[in-house]
């Protein structure tokens, strides 16, 4: 007879668990035979004691057919996938997708939305009038067959258990645990029936991971467990000291990411980043040649129109967007003295966005897809006494009339020029 009380149990004396007791926990959770309290009690015994690599596999295992899983058994291209650990102004999916796609590669993209200070990609796509990232498996997997790429929220097809897991782990502050966030993520990729996988773990002070330690910790981690469900997995280290590219938020970021499809106005780190995880995934899927690939992918027109093709498919309107996500306000936030930009504090950024419409603090918070903040200067650039640092907007008058003073604790400016970032720090 199974007994969850024995099971916490074990966990909490920092015993690991026997042969299939964790896939009963979980079945047992989501027939209501085990409570959300003793969901709680045990997340937090794993918070604390870990799990082995029986474990995490079992765990995980357990939380995949929880629910449905694609398969491309005819597809004749590489079916691969991107996932970034989260940051500001952190768009990399919404290029590096369509380039893949349009590298004769598959891309089933299951997205997330905001987090704490990070911005989330279904939030972005949803800024786009109509946008439908909340389908059903079957329509998502016509659309990768379709345009070769789609990319959607977590429907309740996809991980259920992850789902109501998560749910628990978000108020129960145990989402730091490093089995539970592997598990959490590597089980929907598995979901998405990819071949490969290529990790994105940002690091500084807009990112979850503060130090490089632990960006490759939870790297190797993640990749260990994506190639133990044969799931070809590498991963890269890249830098969140500031928000990446020029802007950060929601329309304005797909505004980025259709320029940058376009091949106009792009930002080079963010090309760097964006280069360095579609060479690596083109590379998996056997095309050797991937510089020239992505170079004409982006120069050809074809990354974009993918790109098109996939927002009218999930039934966005880009033209009325451009229109109906002009925001009201702005307020320009202008250098107080000449010197060098030498710290950014990208997470305080985040939250600003955050207060100004632009994430939730609760899940049921509305969004204003208008809000964002354009970048005009990065780290170590040279700015003069009034020159413009960065422009933030939205259509809450009081929230962008309140901003002003919260800048002198963000962004930060010396006379020396420090040594030069370096993007992608681990490769
Ligand atoms: N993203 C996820 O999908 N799960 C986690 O646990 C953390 C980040």
């Amino acid at each position: 007879m199974f007994n969850p009380y024995k099971f916490i149990e074990t966990k909490k004396i920092g015993l690991a668990h026997s042969p299939n007791s964790i896939d009963n926990f979980i079945k047992n959770f989501l027939a209501n035979k085990v409570e959300n309290s003793q969901m709680s009690a045990w997340l937090m015994a794993v918070f604390f004691n870990g799990l082995n690599n029986l474990e995490l596999n079992e765990y995980v295992k357990s939380i995949i057919s929880s629910g449905k899983q694609l398969h491309f058994p005819n597809l004749n291209g590489y079916i691969v996938d991107k996932h970034s650990t989260g940051g500001v102004g952190d768009k990399v999916s919404l290029i590096a997708g369509p380039i893949l796609a349009a590298c004769n590669c598959y891309v089933p993209m299951i997205v997330g939305r905001s987090l704490a200070h990070t911005g989330g990609t279904l939030d972005k796509l949803e800024s786009i009038k109509g946008y439908q990232g909340d389908i059903d498996i079957n329509q998502f997997k016509q659309n990768v067959i379709l345009n070769k790429i789609s990319i959607v929220g977590q429907s309740k097809e996809i991980c259920p258990a992850d789902k109501y897991i998560y749910s628990i782990r978000d108020i129960t502050s145990t989402i730091d645990s490093l089995p539970l966030i592997c598990a959490s993520i590597i089980s929907k990729k598995k979901a998405e029936g990819i071949q490969g996988l290529i990790l994105d773990i940002k690091v500084g002070n807009g990112a979850f991971m503060k130090t490089t330690a632990d960006a490759k910790k939870l790297g190797e981690s993640l990749t260990s467990l994506g190639n133990s469900l044969k799931i070809n997995s590498q991963y890269i280290v890249s830098d969140m000291n500031q928000p990446l590219g020029k802007s950060a938020g929601l329309w304005c970021e797909i505004e980025e990411c259709i320029n940058f499809l376009k091949n106009r106005d792009i930002d080079t780190y963010l090309y760097k980043v964006v280069h360095e995880i579609c060479s690596r995934a083109l590379k998996m899927s056997g095309q050797i040649e991937s510089d020239k690939l992505i170079v004409k992918a982006i120069e050809s027109g074809t990354a974009y129109e993918i790109f098109e093709k996939m927002v009218k498919t999930h039934k966005g309107d880009l033209k009325s967007s451009y229109k109906e996500n002009v925001p009201k306000y702005k307020y320009t936030y202008n250098s107080k003295k000449s010197g060098y930009i030498s710290k950014i504090d990208t997470e305080k950024l985040g939250y600003l966005l955050v207060e100004i419409g632009g994430g939730r603090k609760t899940s049921n918070d509305k969004i204003d897809p208008s809000c964002g903040l354009h970048v005009n200067k990065k780290l170590n650039d040279k700015i003069n006494i009034g020159e413009p640092i960065l422009e933030i907007f939205g259509n809450n008058k009081n929230k962008i009339d309140s901003v002003e003073k919260i800048f002198d604790n963000i962004i930060f400016i010396s006379n020396e020029k420090n040594n030069e970032e370096k993007q992608i720090i681990y490769e």
